[in-house]
């Protein structure tokens, strides 16, 4: 059978190193077919995704600051000299000062206020206009958010104002663009250890809460995300749009401590 992703090019956006949650998904896809290409931020970050991008045949490997409209313009003119279109975009950006992602959200300074949301949400806003220009029918987007969005999670603050509008974005994009056939969904994912969740405080414990009230027992990884992602990347989800899919190993549905997990 031909692999569920042959024929389709997309550009993965927020690979930071091999753990991070947009890896997981570039694999998932990679390995159904897909042709990728890849952005980085800085310098820092291209030595690590270089390799990771070659590893999966891409030969397209791109800067890009989202806060700096001149590299997402080159980006996308890039992939249009380069294929002329695109089939699907992930987006796995975000954002905060570390130094507010602890004690009280009230205390969210203006300035960081209005950084994240520019980098965590409006990013996804102003990538989907862009990438969407160059879809055609089928086309899909994805982004991801988080829990917090939707109920108060420790230390989570302002990231969490900015994942609720992010996944507000998601439905008015999904309105936006689904006359043209494009889709546009988000991945609520359960906490996973990486660049991003070590500037969260007391990470490790929000880990354990939910490695023992989710009720696979487990926390997710990167390869569950990837999985997920196929799906909303690829034909299989067709008919599915404007969706938060949480991939959390069911934390989400679950309303009390498990009586019987440790103390920790
Ligand atoms: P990560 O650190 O691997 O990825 C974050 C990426 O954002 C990095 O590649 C970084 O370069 C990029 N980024 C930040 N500011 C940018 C800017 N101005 N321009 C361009 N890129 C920028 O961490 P991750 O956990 O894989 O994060 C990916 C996404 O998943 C984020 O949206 C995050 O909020 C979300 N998420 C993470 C978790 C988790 O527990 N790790 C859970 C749910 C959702």
């Amino acid at each position: 059978a031909r692999p569920l992703m042959a024929g389709k090019r997309g550009l993965i956006m927020g690979v930071a190193n091999d753990r991070s949650i947009a890896w997981g998904v570039a694999q998932a896809v990679a390995g159904a077919g897909a042709q990728l290409a890849f952005t980085y931020q800085g310098e820092a970050l291209e030595k690590r995704v270089r390799p990771l991008a070659e590893s999966v045949g891409s030969d397209i490997l791109l800067p890009c600051d989202v806060l700096d409209g001149a590299s997402l313009d080159a980006v996308f003119a890039t992939l249009q000299e380069r294929w002329g279109g695109l089939d699907f975009l992930v987006h796995a950006i975000a954002y905060s000062d570390k130094d507010e992602l602890k004690g009280r959200y009230v205390d969210t300074s203006r300035e960081n206020f209005v950084q994240s949301m520019l980098v965590s949400c409006y990013s996804f806003t102003e990538v989907s206009r862009r990438a969407s220009a160059m879809m055609g029918p089928g086309g899909s987007l994805l982004t991801m958010t988080y829990y917090g969005a939707e109920k108060v999670m420790p230390h989570y603050n302002v990231m969490g104002v900015a994942k609720a509008a992010l996944e507000a974005s998601v439905r008015y994009i999904a309105a936006d663009l689904g006359g043209d056939g494009v889709r546009v969904n988000a991945i609520s994912a359960g906490p996973i250890k990486t660049l991003a969740a070590s500037g969260i405080g007391d990470f490790r414990y929000i880990l354990k809460w939910n490695q023992y009230n989710a009720p696979l027992k487990r926390n997710v990884t990167i390869e569950d995300v990837g999985g997920s992602g196929l799906y909303l990347l690829s034909d299989l989800s067709s008919g599915v749009t404007g969706e938060v899919h949480h991939v959390d190993c069911g934390y989400h549905v679950v309303g009390m401590k498990n009586a019987s997990a440790p103390d920790i």
